[in-house]
C-alpha cells in the first residue's frame, strides 16, 4: 500500500494516514510502534501528555527507517502554555524522542479559560520553534472558529494544521470549516469514533457491498474527503486492516451517505474545547 501525501500550507508534505498512540500504555509503546512501523506506517501522531514520546523514540531507533522517511508529531501539554514552558517542554520532547527536529508540533488544547484566555502568546512561542528547523511545521489542535481566528489575526501565521474530533456521528463542521477555507488541513482524531460508528448499519451495508470491515470502510471516507486520520489500536491485526484502504474508494453517494450520520454535538464523545480546562 502507497500512503498519499497531502502539502500543507507551509510547503512541507503530510502522510495523509498515520498511526495514533494516544492511550497506549508507556510500558508497551515501543512494542506497539515497533508493529506499526512494520506494517508500513510512516507517520506517528503522539503528545507530551500521552507520556509514551520516550517508547516512540525508541521504536524510531530501533527501526532503521530514514529520518527523511518518518513524520513525527508530538503536541503541547496543557500545563506547559507559558512561552518559556513551550521551549522548555519542547526541547525535551525532542530529548525524549531522540530526534533533532519533529516534523509537527500542535498545541493540544486552546484552553481559553485558562492562562488569562492567553492562547496567542502560546501560539507565538510555538511560531519561533520553526526558525531553525527544530519544528518544521506548527499547528493546532481542539481550536475553534474564534480561537483560529485570534491567532491568526494576532500573529500573522497560519497554523498548518487544526487537529480536531471528526468521525461520521460528529463532523464538527464549524471548525473543520474555518480550518479549511483558510487552507488549513483537518486532522481528525478518533477517526472511528473509538469503535462507537463500527456497528452503524449504514456503514455495515457499504462494507459488506464493497468486501471491506465497517473500520475500512469509515477510514476510507475520512480519505476521500482530504482529511488526516491516525487511528489507533494495540492489535498488529486492526492496524494491518487499518492500513489497507488504499486499494478501494467510494462513490460519492456512499460519502454523503456517512457524512448524513452527523448527530452534531450529540455525537461528540470528546470534551468540547471551548471550555475543557484540565492542566
Ligand atoms: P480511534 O477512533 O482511533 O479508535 C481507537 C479505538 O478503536 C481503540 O479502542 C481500538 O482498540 C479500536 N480499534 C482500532 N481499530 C479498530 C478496528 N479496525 N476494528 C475495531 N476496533 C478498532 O480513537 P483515538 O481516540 O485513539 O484516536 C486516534 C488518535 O487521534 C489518537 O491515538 C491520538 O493520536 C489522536 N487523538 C488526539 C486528540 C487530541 O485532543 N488532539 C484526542 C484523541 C485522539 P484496540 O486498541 O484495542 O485495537
Amino acid at each position: 500500500m502507497t500512503v498519499p501525501s497531502l502539502t500543507l500550507n507551509d510547503g512541507h508534505s503530510i502522510p495523509q494516514l498515520g498511526f495514533g498512540v494516544f492511550l497506549v500504555p508507556p510500558d508497551e509503546t515501543a512494542e506497539t510502534v515497533t508493529s506499526a512501523l512494520e506494517i508500513g506506517y510512516r507517520h506517528i501522531d503522539t503528545a507530551q501528555m500521552y507520556g509514551n514520546e520516550k517508547g516512540v523514540g525508541e521504536a524510531l531507533a530501533a527501526s532503521g527507517i530514514e529520518r527523511d522517511d518518518l513524520f513525527i508529531t508530538t503536541k503541547l501539554g496543557n500545563p506547559n502554555h507559558k512561552p518559556d514552558d513551550v521551549r522548555r517542554t519542547f526541547d525535551q520532547s525532542l530529548t525524549d524522542l531522540g530526534l533533532d527536529h519533529v516534523d509537527l508540533f500542535l498545541i493540544h488544547w486552546p484552553l481559553p479559560t485558562q492562562y488569562d484566555g492567553d492562547f496567542v502568546s502560546t501560539w507565538k512561542a510555538m511560531t519561533e520553534l520553526t526558525s531553525d528547523g527544530r519544528a518544521k511545521s506548527v499547528g493546532v489542535s481542539n481550536f475553534e472558529p474564534d480561537h483560529l481566528a485570534k491567532i491568526i489575526d494576532e500573529s500573522g501565521v497560519l497554523p498548518a494544521v487544526n487537529q480536531i474530533e471528526v468521525h461520521p456521528q460528529f463532523a464538527n463542521t464549524a471548525a473543520r470549516t474555518a480550518g479549511l477555507d483558510r487552507g488549513i488541513l483537518t486532522e481528525a482524531w478518533s477517526p472511528i469514533g473509538r469503535g462507537a460508528v463500527l456497528d452503524d448499519p449504514t456503514i455495515g451495508e457499504i462494507a459488506t457491498r464493497l468486501g471491506k470491515t465497517p473500520a475500512q470502510v469509515t477510514l476510507r471516507w475520512h480519505i476521500e474527503r482530504g482529511d488526516i486520520i491516525f487511528p489507533k489500536s494495540m492489535h498488529v491485526s486492526r492496524m494491518q486492516e487499518n492500513f489497507e484502504i488504499f486499494d478501494f474508494s467510494l462513490t460519492p453517494d456512499d460519502v454523503n451517505a456517512i457524512s448524513a450520520l452527523d448527530r452534531g454535538d450529540e455525537g461528540r464523545i470528546g470534551p468540547d474545547p471551548k471550555v475543557f480546562d484540565r492542566i
